[in-house]
């Protein structure tokens, strides 16, 4: 098997893996089932500093961007796109899905979102019901600030949906203006994928129950969750490995001392590695700290690189798609991979790679990596 240096699915340690082995009850019809995920729930929220209810849905990050659309769109409700990467215009299609009507606030691909043009632009228009936003849009590396993001809009009397699904324990995060916070099991969680995680305001739950039209779905409906504990009652059987999996990743997190620390430290020098390598990294501005993105050299491939790494080193790092496909290289270094040691073997790895590939280096990536990390 590769080792996967990949912005998610990031490597699952051996507690987790054990963790989902173990025999398990059911969960539709045993009430310590629910005592339980409740109690994972609570730590979840309590470790992101928030009050509001978290919720664990079973299926993939994506479902916990579809059930915020779902759960709080309307037909003909306006919805403020924030626009500055592939996942951050997807929202729009959640949108148009269930009816809602999407307008896009789009920025340069390569900057963060810029706080003062959102400003000017919401004072023309802050008609919306909610907005979007990606914290850190994985397929380019960008990291918006959220926090400033969520601020403004609630200012404007906006509601907040936010992605965090890959940054979510992996980079500081203001959660005191979200509605909606999406989360997956996947990313910086370092558990398989699988799992949603939706962290919901008491406006967010404000806005669901008041709608005056049904939500247009079952499995992607927020709503049907609001009840559970009072009622002993899950809308769907709930996969119960997965979350013991998840409970033992997050009691990782919480025995993790100084994990955005972490995660910092090994970006930064990642970064510098980089750029003193002669690489170009792909932003200007924005660096999320759990995936490096830097531009494929003018003569050498992206396969190239992506098949030298799994043949020669047995590493899997990534391409991207979309608009960026074949354009750049990412380094994902999240959870469980934001590590010294795994870093540094990549590193050496793309080092060998380069070299066999005819593409040449100012430095080596693994020294400037080894001399300019600070823990
Ligand atoms: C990984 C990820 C998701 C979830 O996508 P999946 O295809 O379900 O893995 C959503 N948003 C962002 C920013 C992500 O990085």
């Amino acid at each position: 098997m590769y080792k996967i240096m990949t912005p998610g699915p990031t490597e699952v340690p051996q507690n987790v893996m054990l963790a989902r082995s173990m025999p398990c009850t059911n969960p539709d019809l045993d009430v310590e089932f629910v005592e339980d995920y409740k109690k994972l729930c609570l730590k979840i929220s309590k470790l992101l500093n928030t009050s509001a209810e978290t919720l664990i849905l079973g299926g993939e990050g994506i479902l916990g961007l579809e059930a915020a659309c779902a759960s709080l769109t309307e037909e003909g409700d306006r919805v403020l796109v924030i626009d500055n990467g592939v996942f951050g215009r997807g929202f729009q299609d959640f949108v148009t899905m269930y009816g809602g009507v999407p307008v896009l606030f789009t920025g340069d691909y390569k900057e963060t979102i810029d706080v003062a043009a959102l400003k000017a632009f919401l004072e023309q228009d802050s008609d919306f019901k909610y907005a979007t936003v990606v914290h850190g849009d994985t397929p380019s590396g960008m990291l918006n600030d959220v926090g400033s993001i969520t601020k403004l809009l609630k200012n404007f009397g906006i509601l907040t949906v936010v992605d965090a699904v890959s940054t979510m324990f992996g980079e500081y995060l203001d959660v005191s203006n979200v509605d909606i916070l999406c989360g997956g099991s996947q990313k910086v969680i370092s558990a398989p994928p699988g799992l949603t995680i939706n962290v919901v305001s008491d406006d967010a739950k404000a806005a669901i129950n008041s709608r005056k039209t049904p939500i247009r779905s079952f499995y992607a409906n927020l709503k049907v969750f609001f009840n559970y504990y009072e009622e002993k009652w899950f809308p769907y059987t709930m996969p119960i490995s997965d979350i013991n999996g998840l409970r033992a990743a997050i009691e990782n997190i919480e025995s993790d001392e100084d994990i955005i620390g972490r995660h910092r430290s090994i970006a930064t020098a990642t970064r510098t590695a980089l750029i003193n390598a002669g690489l170009k990294l792909y932003a200007n501005s924005g660096y999320s700290n759990t995936v490096s993105v830097f531009e494929v050299p003018s003569n050498t491939t992206a396969e190239a690189i992506l098949e030298t790494m799994k043949k020669d080193h047995n590493i899997m790092i990534a391409g991207s798609f979309d608009v960026f496909a074949g354009k750049i290289i990412r380094i994902g270094h999240m959870g469980n991979n934001a590590r010294k040691d795994k870093v540094l073997e990549t590193l050496g790895a793309l080092d060998k790679t380069f070299n066999s590939l005819g593409v040449e280096l100012k430095s080596s990536l693994a020294f400037e990596f080894e001399k300019n990390f600070v823990e």
